[in-house]
């Protein structure tokens, strides 16, 4: 795990992978998205800022969760939004 970035990654010590590879939101709406985040606070699973909807970052904001790590295939980061800080993992 990285060190040293900020309280929160560094707190993370288990990597939570998303449930269901859709965006929890979307479905209901109906709407698409480009790629998936997931919260590292509470397993949610929703879509990144290059989406129409940018759940991920309404939840963040929303909640005060801080870490989502990308759930995309072959995408090992993790991102803090109130450090604004990206660490490889
Ligand atoms: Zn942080
Ligand atoms: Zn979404
Ligand atoms: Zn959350």
């Amino acid at each position: 795990m990285p060190s040293g970035v900020c309280v929160h990654i560094d707190g993370i010590s288990e990597i939570k992978q998303p449930r269901r590879k859709v965006c929890e939101e979307c479905i209901k709406i109906g709407a698409h998205w480009v790629h998936l985040r997931t919260c590292q606070q509470c397993d949610a699973t929703l879509c990144c800022d290059s989406s129409p909807n940018q759940h991920a970052t309404k939840h963040a904001r929303a909640t005060k969760h801080p870490v989502i790590a990308s759930a995309e295939v072959g995408e090992r980061w993790l991102y803090c939004y109130p450090d604004d800080a990206f660490a490889e993992y």
